[in-house]
């Protein structure tokens, strides 16, 4: 299989997600809050996407979450993660929603969830999610 993707790319220093890849290092699940309008966005960017204002700060996630779109990877993509494995939209309680992985072998779309985190060899952990009752 080749390695078009590797997740060992993932994570490389950038201005506008640098602070969230350190965060991730220190296991703390950062989003961008928007002075200007209050709104909370993820992935990271480099203004508001609610308003356009450049006027943002981090703030920590709860990491708490609902399931909005659930699938099972059937397929291999990387050697990382091997299949079968979880991939999900969970809508964080902040309000950005995030494209992550669900911990186990089943979840539905809707069901509680709180972070966790997929360590990875010489890169700062991945969020990812469990099922979890509240
Ligand atoms: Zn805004």
């Amino acid at each position: 299989m080749t390695d078009r993707f590797p997740l060992s790319d993932i994570g490389a220093a950038d201005p506008t997600t640098e602070a969230f890849w350190t965060a991730c290092g220190e296991r703390r699940l950062l989003v961008q809050h928007c002075r200007a309008c209050g709104g909370h966005q993820f992935y990271p960017r480099p203004f508001c996407l609610a308003c356009e204002s450049n006027d943002l700060e981090w703030v920590e996630s709860a990491g708490k979450g609902t399931i909005y779109s659930l699938t099972t990877i059937r397929m291999p993509v990387t050697p990382e993660l091997p299949p079968p494995y979880l991939l999900a939209l969970v809508d964080l309680d902040e309000g950005p929603r995030l494209l992550t992985n669900i911990v186990g072998e089943t979840a539905t779309i809707g069901e509680r969830v709180t972070l966790d985190w997929r360590d990875r060899e010489g890169l700062p952990p991945l969020p990812v999610f469990r099922t979890a009752a509240d």
